[in-house]
């Protein structure tokens, strides 16, 4: 018996007519992307892991149980990257982007790769579309950077989103913040899960960041980032309120967010679903990352950015992915006809019009086909119409015909008029 492949377990082809959906929702991002001035990007998908380590966090979920580590062929450990932030960090310092006029923008599209138990709405190969902003402070730039993300969700399509935000403070601010959150959950120790007991050790924010019940309840007593903040961390929070404010846009201050990574610092922010998105999972979600440039050995560079899943984007639009019949479908009699019809197709198609052709059959089996695949148009090519070169054609949705040359034809179906 010959064998019988099947994708890896956690991993998904991506078929028509959900790939048109993909397709429209990356053009709508680069469209929207592009008018605030930011470039594509496109990093490798395999990294050393060490730059993983370092700019996600070793005390992570990610790092510590989901990351495609192995050993290449030259002894060399190397990953598959989880998400797209590192490598864009490491590239723009690589590249010697700093010297380049400020902001630097860039955004970008592909796959990441966590080795997650399979569940629904998550594989172990997933799409994210993201962005990076590099070199300046300013809050406005976080507004800037959440308006473009608000633009872009409502371009492609999702209504009644909700904004949350927070700020998780500053190397200045945040050590006391972690160590009043080490006192909180001191005392808890035992009750909470055995993640957050590691946690408690490596990074207590984390804790506040647990799905498990039991954590969750523990915490609702728990200290709060914007109690400890520093004064220039206040400033620049509500300095984006302030800019928010005047853009006209909508938020909800969460002040228990802090998000999953270790980089984030001051402005972190979700795009949530609202009623019947599944109002509790983010949609898009990103922050500040203040210090991971310096951490890469660039110069110190603010820097801010965002992701957001397209399997969930996608998910959430599916109702309108359709592929597009053809404009045009030409049904042909014998092989003359058949290379008649693949001239005419081929003029139609070299201006954009999308043209299906028969292939063979009787016409019956051809039109049934035409009628399957939802073409708009049907023309029939025999003896008759190659002999006298006058051609009728049909439209299937309100049954109007026409009739003419092979000019008409072009001039009827062209979409480069
Ligand atoms: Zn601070
Ligand atoms: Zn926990």
């Amino acid at each position: 018996m010959r064998p019988r492949f099947t994708a890896l377990k956690g991993v998904a082809d991506v078929l028509p007519p959900e790939t048109s959906l993909w397709r429209k929702i990356e053009n709508a991002a680069a469209g929207v992307m592009g008018a605030y001035g930011y470039d594509e990007i496109i990093p490798p998908v395999i990294e050393q892991t060490g730059l993983f380590l370092r700019s996600i966090g070793d005390s992570s979920d990610i790092v510590a149980k989901e990351m495609y580590t192995f050993t290449d062929k030259g002894g060399r450990s190397v990953s598959l990257r989880p998400e797209g932030t590192a490598s864009i960090v490491r590239a723009y310092v690589e590249h010697n982007l700093p010297v380049r006029p400020a902001p630097q923008k860039f955004f970008y599209f592909g796959p990441m790769f966590r080795y997650e138990r399979p569940q629904k709405g998550r594989q172990r190969q997933f799409y994210q579309l993201g962005a990076e902003c590099f070199g300046i402070a300013d809050p406005g730039v976080d507004a800037e950077m959440i308006t473009m993300l608000l633009t872009l969700l409502d371009r492609i399509g999702l209504k009644g989103l909700s904004l949350e935000l927070n700020s998780i403070g500053c190397k200045e601010c945040r050590p006391a913040f972690k160590e009043r959150l080490k006192g909180f959950f001191g005392p808890h120790l035992n009750e909470l899960c055995p993640d957050c007991q590691r946690r408690h050790e490596q990074n207590p924010l984390r804790i506040l960041d647990c799905k498990v019940e039991r954590c969750i309840e523990i915490r609702k007593n728990a200290p709060l980032i914007s109690e400890t903040l520093c004064q220039d961390c206040k400033d620049h929070f509500s300095g984006l309120l302030g800019y928010l404010d005047a853009m006209g846009a909508a938020y909800v201050l969460n002040p228990h967010m802090v998000r999953g990574l270790d980089y984030y610092t001051r402005t972190v922010f979700e795009v949530k679903g609202g009623a019947g998105l599944g109002a509790q999972n983010a949609v898009a979600a990103g922050g500040r990352y203040d210090l991971l440039v310096s951490e890469f050995g660039g110069p110190d560079t603010p820097a801010i950015g965002f992701a957001m899943g397209m399997e969930r984007l996608a998910g959430l639009l599916q109702g309108e992915a359709a592929v597009p019949g053809p404009v045009l479908f030409i049904a042909s009699m014998g092989k003359e006809a058949a290379v008649e019809a693949l001239r005419m197709a081929a003029r139609l198609r070299d201006g954009g019009t999308r043209v299906e052709l028969g292939w063979g059959g009787s016409l019956k089996s051809q039109l049934r086909r035409a009628d399957k695949i939802n073409a708009g148009n049907v023309v029939i090519i025999g003896e008759e119409e190659l002999m006298s070169g006058r051609f009728k054609w049909k439209d299937m949705r309100d049954g109007s015909s026409g009739e003419g040359g092979r000019e008409d034809i072009f001039k009827q179906f062209s979409q480069a008029k």
